[in-house]
Order: structure tokens, then sequence, then C-alpha cells
């Protein structure tokens, strides 16, 4: 039964949890100040009515010893009149002889059989219930000369019991009020605690239905739950972002792959209508095939690299290399390929630096790099290699004097398959893809990869790397 009950709040949703705490919480509270005060205040009207009943007692202690002192002996019957008059409403007074016999006895509103007449040798004060009636009794012993006797005074609390029902039942009434109220409350705060929630709710359903543009919007607030629901805008527009690059990636990678395929095809089915009988045919259409084919090979080999660079999944072999004689064994291949070029290695600056990374790496950038000032050079064969240190990095220069780049192709030359003027590169073999590797492989390593360059001058490319340690 408890387990079910159990089982049932915590399925409900949180905005009810929320106000049975609220409501629960506040009449306990409520509950437990009022008892409290109910019984402070009963205590102390209680000692209201010992308090007047002990001075009523004195009066009358007052006026018999007097009466005795004088007359020496008790005319108890002389007294009947005065304890009428000093006797109030739902009030007993009885004067007992030493035997306990009542020698006066005046009642007001009050029942003479209710308390049994008591001789007492030591006051007593107490309170007790005769039927339906709550009494409070206070004996005193009366002594002076030859007479022993007790005054009795008892009065009936009837006042005192109907003030602290009607001081119960407004507590109750409250309590109920209380709770009532705790309810209303508890639900409108709840009520508004759980808005941004439902926004952020909402927002993910939709998100699940027409897609990753959805946002929340009503934050306004700035508490938690509003930068809970900033913090989700941010990440649904990094995942939009991510996702539409992706979209893209996927687009320009198959129109870059769909154009030599298409090539080749067209290769093909020439041979397959003319070229087995026409030698001349055969020939340039197996060249302009094999050249589209190995077009290919480089571009699936880029992509592959680029992804698994953006994925930064190579860094496990990473060492503290010598940085300049990387530079110099990528030159001496440089060389060999090229020799019509002049390449001028200016390094000695750098020849202590020591870099944490894959040298394949650096000997990857440096060849994307060399490679470009080679391709994109027809004049002015020579390039010029400097390596230096400034602050606390290490910079790598390469130069070139070819044909340059315009200042308005120069913010996308890193971006994924972006070509300078595709008519000029037509005849240049490439595929877009270099320099957004060379820049995720030097972002890999905390570096930058910065490009100058003036059209028809030429191009300096500039690596920087934070330095590990100098020799
Ligand atoms: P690609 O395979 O076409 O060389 P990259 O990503 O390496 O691809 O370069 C992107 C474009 O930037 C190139 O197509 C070229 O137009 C331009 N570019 C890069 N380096 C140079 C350079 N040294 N001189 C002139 N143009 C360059």
């Amino acid at each position: 039964m408890r387990r079910r009950l159990t089982g049932s709040i915590q399925s409900l949703p949180i905005k009810w949890k929320l106000m049975l705490g609220a409501a629960l919480l506040i009449f306990l509270l409520f509950a437990s100040y009022n008892f409290a005060q109910y019984l402070v205040l009963k205590q102390w009207m209680m000692k209201q009515e010992e308090d007047k009943i002990q001075v009523n007692m004195v009066q009358f202690q007052d006026y018999f010893q007097d009466k005795l002192a004088s007359t020496n002996d008790l005319q108890i019957a002389d007294s009947q009149l005065y304890v009428e008059k000093l006797t109030g409403k739902n009030q007993l007074v009885r004067i007992l002889d030493k035997e306990g016999k009542p020698l006066v006895s005046v009642s007001n509103h009050f029942g003479v059989s209710w308390v049994v007449p008591k001789p007492v040798v030591i006051p007593e004060l107490y309170d007790m219930t005769h039927k339906e009636e709550h009494i409070l009794i206070y004996r005193s012993p009366l002594v002076s000369g030859n007479f022993v006797g007790t005054i009795e005074l008892a009065s009936n609390l009837e006042t005192f019991d109907h003030f602290s029902e009607t001081l119960l039942w407004v507590m109750l009434i409250g309590g109920i009020l209380a709770i009532f109220i705790s309810g209303i409350s508890g639900l409108a705060i709840s009520r508004q605690f759980m808005r941004p929630i439902r926004a952020l709710a909402s927002t993910i359903r939709s998100v699940k239905e027409k897609g990753l543009s959805e946002r929340v919007t009503d934050i306004q607030n700035g508490d938690e739950l509003s930068s809970l629901a900033k913090l989700f805008n941010e990440l649904m527009s990094q995942l939009e972002f991510s996702f539409l690059q992706q979209k893209q990636f996927v687009e320009d990678a198959s129109h870059e792959l769909r154009t030599p395929i298409t090539i080749v095809e067209g290769h093909l089915s020439l041979l397959n209508r003319w070229g087995k009988s026409d030698p001349a045919v055969l020939d340039e259409s197996l060249e302009a095939s094999l050249q589209e084919v190995r077009r290919l090979k480089k571009l699936v080999q880029e992509l592959l690299t680029l992804t698994k660079v953006e994925a930064n999944l190579l860094s496990e072999s990473t060492t503290s290399i010598q940085v300049e004689p990387v530079i110099h064994e990528t030159i001496k291949r440089f060389e060999v390929l090229n020799p019509e070029f002049e390449f001028v290695e200016n390094t000695k600056n750098i020849s202590d630096v020591m870099l944490l990374m894959n040298s394949l790496h650096l000997e990857q950038m440096l060849m994307i790099i060399l490679d470009n000032a080679v391709k994109y050079s027809s004049i002015t064969k020579k390039i010029v290699i400097e390596g230096n240190i400034s602050f606390n990095e290490v910079q790598i220069n390469v130069q070139d004097h070819g044909i340059g780049i315009p200042e308005a192709d120069l913010p996308f030359v890193f971006d994924r398959f972006y070509r300078v003027d595709k008519a000029r590169n037509r005849e240049i073999a490439g595929t877009g893809l270099g320099l957004a590797i060379a820049k995720q492989l030097v972002l890999n390593y905390q570096g930058n990869l910065t490009i100058s360059s003036r059209e028809s001058e030429g191009t300096r490319v500039q690596l920087t790397f934070p330095i590990h340690y100098t020799k």
C-alpha cells in the first residue's frame, strides 16, 4: 500500500510534486506553530485563573484573620453577607470546620454538590472535572486562636474552556485555509518554475519533428533554467553549423568525384564506339582516362587524410623533434624532383628549436606548401625558406615568386575544394584540399598558418608553432 502510494507520487508530474511538497511543508510549519501557540496561550490563561483564585483566597484569609483576632470567637453566620458580596459568578466559597462540616457556603451559578467538602492542613490548588464541568479548586487552612478550619474556593472554568475551544477552532480553520492557500501558491510557483522546462521540452520535440533550426525562445528571466535553455540553443546552433558543414562537404566531395568519373566514362564510351579499330583514339583515350583515375585516387587519398586530420586521430606518435633537419630533408626531396627550381634555405636561426609533434605531420605540411609554391610559379622559379624565432614561437616562411593569389580569393584558400579561378587552374593539377589539410594539421598542434600574396609577384606562407624547448 505504502509502496503503491510512493510509486504514484513519484510518477506525478513535477508541477504536482512541487505543489504537494510546498503545501505539506507550509501546513506542517503552520500546524506546529499554531499548536505551540495554543499550548502557551492555554497555560497562560490557566495561570490567570489561578492568580485570580489566589487573590480571592488572600482576601478571605485577611478578612477572617481580622475577625477572629477581634472577636476571639468566630461568629461564622455573621460573615455570610460579606462572603456573598465577594463571591463572583461561577464560584463557590465554603468555610469548613475541623471535621469538614460547612459553616458558611455561598455559591453563584455553581452546584454545591460538584465539590465534596474536605478539610486541609496545607494549601492545595488543582483542577478537576465533574461530569461536564471543569473546576479549579483552592483549599487553604484557616487557623486563629481556638478555631481550626478550612477555606474552600472553587471556580467553574467554563469561560476558560469556551475560550480555548474557540481558539482551537480558529487555529484549525486557519490550518485548513493554510493548506488551501499553500496549495494554490505552490501550484503558481511550480507553474512559473516549469515554464522554461516546458519550453525546452517543446523545442526538443519540434527539433525531433522539424529539424535542427528550432530554438527555445521564452528565456527572458536570467535564472539557472534560462541559462540551461541558452546553453541548449548554443548547442543546437553548433550542431546545426557542423551538420550543414558536413552536408556541404559531402556535396562538394561528390561533385569533385563526379567530374573525373564522367570524363573516364566519356572516354570509355568513345573507345567502345570507335577506339577498338583506331589506335590513335585508343592511345589518347587510355592516357586521358589514366590521368583522370590518378586524379581520382589522389582526391580520395586527400579526402581520407582530411577526415583523419579533422578527427585528430594521428597525434598518438607525438614526440619532441628537431625542426631544422625535417625542413632540410623535405627541401632536398623537392630539389631532386624539381631541378629547374632554386631553393634558398635560411634556417640557421632555428637549428636548436625542438617541437612536440609527429615529424611526418611537419613534413606533410611543408610538402603541401612547397608543392603549391612549385605548382604556382611559372616564370621566376625561386623559393626561399626561412626560419625565425619570435618570442616563444617558431616561424617557418615559404616565399615563392609565382602567380600569386588575388586579394579577393585570399580568405577562401583554406576552404575545402577551393581553387582560385578554376579556369586558370585547369592545367595545374590539384584538388583544393591541400591547404585545408595543412591548416587543420597546424591547428591540431596549436599553431597557426597564414598566407599573404600579391598577384603576379608571389606568395608568402607562414607557419608558426609554440616552441616546446630549445636544445
Ligand atoms: P590545390 O590542390 O588546388 O593546390 P590547395 O588547397 O593547396 O589546393 O590550394 C588552394 C588554392 O590556393 C589553389 O588552388 C591555388 O589557387 C591557391 N594557392 C595556394 N598556394 C598558392 C601559391 N603558393 N601561389 C599561388 N596560388 C596558390
